[in-house]
């Protein structure tokens, strides 16, 4: 799997060819607000090399899948959702046409805020 796809759109954000809200960027991961939010707070944790879906996921990964999990609770709070219990946050990861992924470039999906959501 070549490190970065020319035709996708996350690729191109995590190179900055495409202007995105960051939230966190590090070595591996980089996090940017979601265009369309769902949730008060919505934001996407991607890696930063091209990895089409979690389907593609494998032992190789535990790291990086670990690491963006471990961020998600932090970044969460840090961007605005309450705290537990009463607050909160919601992942998502939409993987396939029949897990409803439109982006072909694994992301996270985190949401939270003040419910009703607009979706979900
Ligand atoms: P999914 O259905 O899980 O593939 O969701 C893709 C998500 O990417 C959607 O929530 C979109 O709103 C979001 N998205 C698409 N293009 C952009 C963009 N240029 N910047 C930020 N978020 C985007
Ligand atoms: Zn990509």
């Amino acid at each position: 799997m070549s490190a970065h796809d020319p035709n996708c759109i996350f690729c191109k954000i995590v190179a900055g060819q495409i202007p995105s809200k960051k939230v966190y960027e590090d070595e591996d991961i980089y996090a940017f607000h979601d265009i369309n939010p769902w949730a008060p707070v919505h934001f996407l944790l991607v890696p930063r090399r091209h990895i089409p879906s979690m389907a593609q996921i494998g032992a190789e990964h535990e790291r990086l899948m670990g690491r963006m999990l471990t961020l998600a609770p932090r970044l969460a709070l840090e961007q605005g959702c309450n705290p537990y219990p009463e607050g909160g946050f919601r992942i998502v990861c939409n993987t396939g046409l029949e897990g409803g992924q439109e982006v072909h470039h694994l992301h996270v999906h985190v949401m939270g805020g003040p419910r009703p959501w607009a979706r979900g």
